[in-house]
């Protein structure tokens, strides 16, 4: 062990950053401390300007070759990065679980396996991209995907390592070289990521990693001249603040934001779904950004609904996320479970009744929460709680369901539990968000758009969306042999 290398669980993670292929100290330091018992894990680097100077430089240095490099030879590099995630899928999950409080059984089943697919669907997708041609007057119009150059990606702690990779597949695919900053609450995973890249031959330059505040180093890699891509995961005020920042040099963007999501639940529907489909929005202690939080169900039903909820929501196991049997972990910061505890007080003062929870729990947890006798313009409906907290409304009609369901300022998901194919068609069509789930939550094919309308964010991602913002199109149009006439 060095001076700049932590433990967690036996598992050792370098502090600093990674640029240029090299481990790069800072001055200052930031404390990482594990959401489940408030141990402190480790000093990490806090990088400021002149990292993401260095990051930028860079990701600019290699782009040329990497750019260059075959999409085979990409594509091989990325299924070695894939190789490398499964072979360290449990420590990547107890690092994970142990920095950000998620559950470790998803983190080894579901959320590390996929942050390996991540890598091999990019990987093939980039082999499968079409470059198109056209022809007009005998001349060929032929457009290819050129890599747009060094991409800034920003991610947040709720799921740290998996919506890291969800941008830094598709743009290392592209041809593109990464500057990425993870949250500064969940700063351990993607430094493994580095030492698994590293390893896998992803040449030097090519994935940079700068860790620090975003307030203190975001700036500087937003506005910075010589990037070509931002995408970022994150809150409303961050994506505006980033948006001011490139505005400079008309840098593209990609913003993948919160939501406020409905679930309908109408009266035809299978209403033991409904309730499943209802507790699972208390997963990873509410801190998803599709989760339906707002509950609106057919007034006929609603007795029944609630009773049934509370039934089943009194069954969650709440504590540790490292043991099995535990449903949900803690919440990320001593902040955010103060946030929480805010929107539900004023919600309360302002009439809405706990149905369950309504307070903190011990340490940082918070008792899984729906709240009834909630108004429509209230904060608790309009805002995102990023928490434990459900609210619960009445509809009488479809057409007040559709009207309840899309008057936030967000458009993330929406989720309906109905029985009846055609209402699904009808609701669906006028639902405004970028995943509509009838029956079902979560599941979702990496080839589909993803993405949010309104305040939820700008462009979508995934499949050719992926390539379609991490490139540059070009149409290079070329005369027909013989061609003189330019009439
Ligand atoms: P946040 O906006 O506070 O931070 C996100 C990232 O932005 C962090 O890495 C942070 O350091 C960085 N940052 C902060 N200020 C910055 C600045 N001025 N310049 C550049 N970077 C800066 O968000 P959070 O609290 O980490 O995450 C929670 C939010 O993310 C919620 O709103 C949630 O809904 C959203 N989210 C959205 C999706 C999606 O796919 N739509 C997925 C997960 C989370």
């Amino acid at each position: 062990m060095t001076e700049h290398t932590l433990t967690v669980a036996g598992v050792a993670v370098d502090t600093r950053h990674w640029i240029g292929g090299e481990r790069v100290a800072s001055a200052e330091t930031f404390t990482d401390v594990s959401p489940i018992d408030g141990s402190v894990l480790g000093e990490i680097s806090r990088g400021t300007a002149t990292e993401a100077d260095l990051a930028v430089a860079a990701a600019k240095a290699a782009f040329p070759a990497w750019a260059a490099t075959s999409r085979a030879e990409r594509a091989r590099i990325l299924h070695a990065v894939a190789d490398g995630v499964e072979k360290r899928i449990e420590d990547l999950a107890i690092v994970e679980t142990t920095d950000n409080g998620a559950l470790l059984r998803s983190h080894r089943r579901g959320v590390m396996p996929r942050v390996a697919h991540n890598f091999r669907f990019f990987a093939d997708w980039l082999l499968k991209l079409d470059h198109e041609d056209f022809e007009t007057r005998g001349h060929t119009n032929h457009v290819s995907w050129d890599p747009a150059g060094p991409s800034v990606l920003i991610t947040p702690w709720n799921a740290p390592l998996m919506l890291s990779t969800w941008k830094v597949a598709p743009a290392l695919a592209a041809g593109n070289t990464v500057v990425l900053k993870p949250a500064e609450w969940t700063p351990l995973t993607v430094s493994l990521l580095a030492d698994i890249a590293a390893e896998a031959g992803l040449p030097a330059g090519v994935l940079n990693i700068v860790q620090g505040y975003g307030s203190e180093i975001g700036d500087a890699l937003t506005s910075h001249p010589d990037v070509r891509r931002i995408s970022f995961t994150g809150s409303v005020p961050t994506a505006q603040r980033i948006t001011q920042s490139a505005a400079a040099n008309l840098t593209p963007l990609s913003l993948e934001l919160g939501g406020k999501s409905p679930l309908l639940v109408f009266a035809d529907a299978d209403l033991d779904l409904a309730v499943d489909l209802a507790v699972e929005q208390y997963d990873n202690a509410g801190q998803v950004c599709l989760a339906a939080t707002r509950i609106l169900v057919e007034e006929t039903v609603a007795e029944e609904f609630t009773r049934r909820f509370a039934e089943k929501a009194a069954a969650i196991v709440q504590g540790d996320p490292r043991d099995e049997a535990t449903d949900i972990g803690p919440n990320i910061h001593e902040r955010q479970l103060e946030k929480i505890d805010g929107f539900v007080r004023r919600a309360v003062e302002a009439g809405a009744r706990a149905v369950i929870g309504g307070h903190r729990g011990e340490g940082r947890y918070y008792a899984p929460t729906l709240l009834t006798d909630v108004a429509q313009d209230s904060e608790i409906v309009q805002e995102e709680v990023f928490g434990p907290v459900l609210t619960l409304q009445t509809f009488t009609t479809e057409d007040e369901a559709v009207q309840l369901a899309n008057d936030t300022r967000f458009g993330l998901a929406a989720t309906l539990a109905t029985g009846d194919r055609d209402r699904a068609a009808r609701v669906t069509q006028r639902l405004v968000a970028g995943t509509v789930w009838v029956n079902c939550f979560f599941v979702r094919d990496l080839q589909a758009p993803f993405g949010g309308s309104r305040h939820s964010g700008v462009g979508r991602e995934g499949g050719t969306w992926s390539f379609d913002f991490y490139c540059d199109l070009k149409n290079t149009v070329t005369a027909p042999k013989g061609w003189k006439d330019h009439g």
